[in-house]
């Protein structure tokens, strides 16, 4: 028996989360074999025991072989000592649990074709995945700040550091992703400017030797850039560094035009993982059942395929949203006329209907 960590957090969170387990407990009808325990996280958390991450919810993290995650964060906790912001609880589950590769796809269904500022020829049907490295880089490098010279200017710095072993486990943890998919990985560097990303370039030469039957090919960051919004169907993985990772898996997102659509994992080095849409806790339209479920129901099919090793209920769980989009059902967040708008509840419940 599996053991799933749910973790709803706050605004729309509560609401998105409930339709996800409302389709795992139907695939639980069909056989899988899951139990799920629920814990708080971000503003609720704080609410209740006066930190983001209490020790109870980052064992039950810890002791779970996967985590789903629906949002942390809302107006009611803005003013608070960011020591204890409802983000922090995201950020420190993050770095407890080693949680060093994320996973970014950015799917466009061909139904929602038109909700993308491109062209519908140049992304429907796009399927591509993004494997950002997300411990290490530029983003942690030391030495780091603000220092002032002998002329009495400041100056900022950064450092890019990887070590072989960080570049190797997120290569790994690419190619891997790229044997359940079409088997071509893109690896997103600077190698021709930046020495770091030199190494990062031959240590994943290394790691493709273990991947006879992965395509790999190298791509300059500003390239794939324009790579991805001129033709983004050309590819199937991409890996990158953190914050290179950073910036073009928003991009892909936005080919999509449906932040409501997307879902995200982050991984381990022994695959376990955490789960969760790409987007925020929305306070807007928080407690309306207007939001958007679907970006969670399609983070627990990533959840099935890549930590739970259940690549067939996550193929169903594609499917009923494929189905439920054939249907013409769309939330506010994706409706255009001619299609019929539903509620956060409604779109659970039809995506329980047909699996
Ligand atoms: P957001 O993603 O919450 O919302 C951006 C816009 O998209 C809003 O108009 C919102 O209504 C809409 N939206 C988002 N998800 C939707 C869904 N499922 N269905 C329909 N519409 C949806 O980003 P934001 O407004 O910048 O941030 C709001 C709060 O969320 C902040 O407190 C922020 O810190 C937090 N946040 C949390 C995460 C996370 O938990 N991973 C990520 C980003 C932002």
């Amino acid at each position: 028996m599996k053991k799933i960590a749910v973790l709803a957090g706050d605004g729309i969170g509560p609401e998105i989360v409930r339709e996800a387990v409302k389709v795992l407990e139907r695939l639980r009808a069909d056989g899988l074999a899951v139990e799920l325990e629920e814990g708080l996280v971000g503003g609720a958390a704080y609410d209740v025991h006066g930190t983001p991450l209490p020790e109870e919810t980052l064992a039950l993290a810890r002791s779970a072989d996967a985590i789903l995650l629906g949002a942390v964060g809302g107006y009611k906790w803005e003013s608070l000592d960011i020591s204890v912001r409802p983000e922090k609880g995201l950020l420190g589950l993050r770095s407890e649990l080693a949680l060093f590769s994320n996973l970014r796809p950015a799917i466009l269904y061909q139904q929602l074709a038109d909700a993308s500022t491109l062209k519908p020829e140049v992304v429907g049907g796009l399927d591509l995945m993004i494997v950002r490295e997300l411990t290490g880089g530029i983003y942690f490098g030391q030495p780091r700040g603000v220092r002032t010279l002998d002329n009495g200017e400041r100056q900022g710095f950064n450092t890019l550091v990887y070590r072989e072993s960080e570049i190797e486990r997120i290569g790994r943890s690419a190619f891997d992703i790229a044997m359940k998919r079409d088997r071509r990985v893109c690896s997103v560097d600077k190698a021709n400017v930046l020495e770091c990303t030199e190494l990062w370039r031959e240590v994943m030469e290394r790691v493709a030797q273990d991947y006879s039957e992965v395509e790999l090919s190298h791509m300059y960051v500003d390239n794939a850039a324009m790579q991805l919004v001129r033709a983004p169907k050309q590819f199937d993985v991409m890996v990158t560094t953190n914050m290179f990772g950073d910036i073009l898996s928003d991009c892909a997102a936005m080919l999509t035009g449906s932040i409501g659509m997307l879902p995200s994992a982050s991984l381990d080095a022994s695959g376990k993982g955490m789960y969760e849409p790409i987007h925020g806790s929305a306070p807007d339209i928080a407690g309306q059942n207007v939001a958007n479920p679907l970006a969670t129901i399609l983070s627990v099919a990533m959840m099935l395929r890549y930590s739970l090793d259940e690549a067939a209920m996550a193929g169903r769980i594609e499917q009923a949203v494929d189905r439920v989009l054939d249907q013409g059902l769309r939330t506010a967040d994706i409706y255009s006329e001619g299609t019929r708008k539903v509620s956060t509840s409604e779109m659970g419940d039809a995506v329980v209907a047909v699996l």
